[in-house]
């Protein structure tokens, strides 16, 4: 095991690249798609919780399941029982309890570094350590999903994932259509800013116009969540909005199926 990999890193310590040159690969990258999708064959939309927190699996889990519906959660094992600033982190039981409901794990890496700034068999060293030590931990079947930590990758890293995962999730916002990369999915993210609601709520309106996949996600669901959650309320709101919206729900894991060969277009 290398030193890099085992050096965990929570939201606080990360500084995204915002150099003009840091922008301008970050949008090359994510314009490239390597592995192009056509549009599902009816609007589908996903709510994912990163990381994941334990008020994700308490809070998040039970605001889905009260409109009927079940949420991917991607798994971050070397945050698994630690505390950041997006609360108390999950630890197995809490895995296992969300499996047992129906809802998804989805892999993120095991340290949360940013694998746009290391080598490509580095990140796939992190990843492969993340889904060893979730199996550790006691989920029986792999995650089929992945969400890239802070949405950065590589060409390269798209590249190597293509056949280790049915999809990988970025953070820029957007629905996903014909011609979105299978292996980079756009999401719009859930904070403590009300605009980010609004925004999810007309991403929803636009996916009842046009076969979309929607993904919509967050990390902790808290009354005064962290810069990069959101509250139980805000949440319901867009929820509710979902369920009226009659837009089927679903885990990645589920919607694979109303792609068929879609996925690889
Ligand atoms: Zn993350």
């Amino acid at each position: 095991m290398t030193q890099e990999t085992d050096q965990v890193l929570s939201p606080i310590d990360y500084e995204p690249d915002l150099t003009l040159f840091g922008r301008v690969k970050r949008r090359c990258v994510s314009n490239i798609a390597i592995a192009p999708i056509c549009a599902p064959e009816r609007s589908i939309i996903t709510f994912g919780f990163d990381d994941f927190p334990k008020s994700a699996a308490d809070n998040g889990a039970d605001v889905l399941e009260s409109i009927g519906a079940k949420a991917i959660f991607y798994a971050c094992s070397g945050l698994a029982g630690r505390e950041n600033l997006t609360g108390e982190q999950f630890v197995d039981t809490d895995m296992l309890a969300l499996v047992r409901a129906g809802h998804e794990i989805g892999a993120h890496t095991h340290t949360h570094r940013d694998c746009a700034h290391m080598p490509t068999e580095t990140a796939l060293e992190d990843i492969a350590r993340n889904l060893d030590e979730l199996r550790q931990m006691g989920l029986k079947t792999p995650a089929r999903h992945f969400a890239y930590p802070y949405g950065e990758t590589t060409l390269a890293l798209k590249r190597a994932l293509k056949d280790r995962f049915v999809t990988a999730r970025g953070i820029r916002a957007g629905l996903n259509r014909t011609r979105a990369d299978r292996m980079h999915l756009r999401a719009m993210e859930l904070t403590p800013d009300t605009a980010t609601t609004k925004r999810a709520i007309d991403a929803i309106e636009q996916a009842a116009n046009a076969p979309s996949w929607l993904h919509i996600f967050t990390h902790d669901i808290r009354n005064n969540p962290s810069p990069y959650g959101t509250t139980r309320q805000e949440l319901k709101k867009i929820a509710k909005t979902a369920r009226s919206s009659g837009i089927l729900i679903a885990t990645p894991g589920e919607a694979e199926k109303y792609f068929g060969s879609r996925l690889d277009a």
